[in-house]
């Protein structure tokens, strides 16, 4: 069995949302150049996508809401369901391209469903917040929560969605809120300060899947050892007890201090160690099955490449030293399409992402958002909130 697969195609960028919006695909082409000039893709086969049918689209979509993405381009009437906002701006063939990133996500699922890899990447993927019948966030159709929904009728019983951009990743939450077989976790900013305005620690799931989101908001400004601190005072417990046979992780980098669209200050070391911590619990707690895919990320050319970069190699078990340095083949092309643009020399920010582990007895803004998130969850597992060592 192949140990990773990519998922590629150029014609993903023709999910474009025009002008200036910021969710620009030149973030993933630039991503993709700068993995190959470092030859973290060297011999590793792309795999080409086709667009997802509607049969798999109405799997968490409904009809109508179809409907009107097919017709927007179109009409001459307002079409509603989140459409022609500023946020989500119809575009031409915005139905097609926005089928194609989910059948780049079911490609990259089903390459672990049927056994032929344990870990694949989509950095195409990850718009957690399109809903069931309307458009959110940049987000026509929810890739990540049709893939999960496709795994469990191939037999999965158990999936983890972790959701590590800096917006909460309300889509896949309401996908699954009632689902015991999927377990969602959110890392975000606080939502008293930024957009949706949703994920707070109550918000726990309901019926069947009480226990079965969890929610840690931080505090603007936190770094890379808050939140990993964050994380891992709550998320490997919690896998631990809930046993995946598979990871979905939606691995937007939108946290990082320069994004200009939110108020987290990770860096592109803090977004390396999340991936190699990713990695770890898929071998320790999902028998390797590791499904990673895109999401956020604005700030185009210093970060994003960077960071999925990181995340292709960590993937592939190619890893790429920080203090590597950015190949000049990738400035050049960069330098010729955004002269004033002020570039990355090397793949690190040269920020140290070392934690220390909760339950040192500290009680920072990051502390009190860890104690509420495991008051929250902790007691549906059996878990003690308080006892650092659950
Ligand atoms: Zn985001």
């Amino acid at each position: 069995m192949q140990r990773s697969a990519v998922v590629w195609d150029p014609a993903l960028l023709g999910y474009d949302l025009g002008g200036e919006h910021p969710f620009n695909p030149v973030r993933l082409q630039l991503t993709v150049r700068l993995a190959s000039a470092l030859g973290v893709l060297d011999g590793v086969p792309l795999l080409t996508p086709h667009p997802a049918p509607d049969d798999q689209l109405l799997r968490v979509h409904a009809d109508e809401y179809l409907d009107a993405v097919k017709q927007a381009p179109m009409a001459t009437w307002d079409v509603g369901h989140g459409l022609g906002t500023a946020d989500n701006p119809v575009f031409s063939d915005m139905h097609d391209a926005s089928a194609l990133v989910v059948g780049s996500t079911l490609l990259a699922a089903a390459e672990i469903a049927e056994g032929r890899t344990r870990r694949a990447v989509n950095i195409a993927g990850g718009l957690h917040h399109a809903m069931r019948d309307h458009a959110s966030g940049f987000c026509v159709y929810n890739d990540c929560a049709v893939a999960i929904s496709w795994l469990l009728e191939q037999g999965f019983e158990r999936i983890a969605y972790i959701d590590t951009d800096v917006h909460h990743g309300d889509g896949v939450q309401a996908a699954f809120y009632s689902d015991p077989r999927v377990l969602t976790v959110s890392l975000h900013q606080h939502p008293f300060t930024l957009w949706p305005g949703t994920g707070y620690s109550a918000e726990t799931g309901a019926g069947a899947g009480e226990g079965k989101a969890v929610n840690i908001p931080l505090p603007p400004g936190t770094r890379d050892a808050g939140w990993l601190r964050a994380f891992h005072a709550v998320v490997p417990s919690v896998l631990e007890q809930f046993r995946p046979q598979l990871l979905v992780t939606q691995c937007g980098v939108d946290s990082h201090d320069e994004d200009p669209l939110a108020d987290l200050s990770l860096s592109v070391d803090g977004h390396r160690a999340i991936y190699a911590t990713l990695r770890e619990l898929a071998e320790r707690y999902a028998e390797g099955r590791w499904l990673a895919v895109g999401g956020g990320g604005y700030q185009l050319i210093r970060v994003v490449p960077r960071s999925w970069t990181h995340l292709i190699a960590i993937a592939l078990d190619r890893d790429v030293k920080p203090e590597t340095a950015v190949p000049a083949e990738w400035t050049d092309m960069v330098r010729k399409a955004a002269p004033r643009a002020e570039l990355p020399q090397s793949m690190t920010d040269g920020v140290d992402a070392a934690y220390r582990p909760w339950g040192d007895g500290d009680d920072d803004a990051v502390d009190i958002a860890i104690r509420d998130a495991r008051r929250a969850v902790f007691p549906f597992y059996g878990l003690d909130p308080d006892d650092p060592r659950d």
